[in-house]
């Protein structure tokens, strides 16, 4: 297939994409245009890009997988990002929410365990010049060094909130989107820390996400 028709195509299968989300109850139109600009389908394996704008989680190795877009729109519009803000994900993966937190001009940090997924993500983020800083570590942790931040996104299932990011939130509103909960029923929590030590929670829908491994 040519690459302008291959462009015109899966452009014309985000738009259909991006149609859903807002049929599935997505309203934000900077998440929704994010969407839009971000070439997903250059974030899974060959095998998979015929599928990168079904709204599904695919493979993308190491028993990982690129989250469905409803849900990266769905914790992106929970975490709002303001141009200029400094955010970090943890859980690169393929990095394509990297890429969408880019295109709403965030100031992206992003920290995964796994260093071959980590090391792809960073070929492909290149390739397409979306800027983001990546650490290979346990995002249990967070990145303290560059702490605080005015959001933390949290892309794997947790069993409990790790008490570093909630210290890595700026105390004027830093917001942290997670799913915490057993295996299969991830509930999104969103918890914005409004002073030093008062944390506001809520509680959102049920997702399922592959687990938060802290390191043992
Ligand atoms: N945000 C990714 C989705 C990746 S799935 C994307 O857009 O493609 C969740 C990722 O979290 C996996 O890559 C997994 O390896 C990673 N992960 C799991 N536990 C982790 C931990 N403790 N620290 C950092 N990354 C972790």
């Amino acid at each position: 297939m040519p690459a302008s028709y291959a462009d015109r195509l899966y452009r014309t299968r985000r738009r259909a994409l991006v149609d859903h989300l807002r049929e599935r109850g997505i309203s934000n139109e900077r998440v929704l245009n994010a969407i839009e600009a971000v070439p997903r389908h250059a974030f899974v394996e060959p095998a998979f890009q015929e599928r990168a704008y079904e709204d599904e989680a695919l493979p993308i190795g190491r028993s990982q997988t690129i989250s469905q877009p409803f849900t990266v729109a769905y914790q992106t519009s929970l975490l709002d990002p303001q141009p200029g803000e400094r955010i970090l994900e943890v859980g690169t993966g393929s990095g394509y929410q990297a890429a969408v937190l880019c295109e709403m001009e965030a100031q992206v940090f992003s920290v995964e365990r796994h260093k071959a997924l980590l090391e792809r993500a960073k070929r492909t983020l290149k390739q397409l010049s979306y800027r983001v800083r990546t650490r290979h570590n346990d995002g249990t942790q967070g990145w303290p060094g560059l702490a605080p931040y005015h959001g933390i996104l949290v892309t794997a299932g947790a069993q409990e909130v790790p008490q570093p990011l909630l210290d890595q939130l700026r105390p004027d509103g830093g917001r942290l989107i997670i799913p915490v909960g057993p295996e299969g029923e991830h509930v999104m929590h969103r918890i914005v820390r409004t002073d030093e030590d008062t944390y506001e929670h809520e509680t959102l829908g049920t997702f399922r996400f592959v687990p938060l491994v802290p390191e043992s």
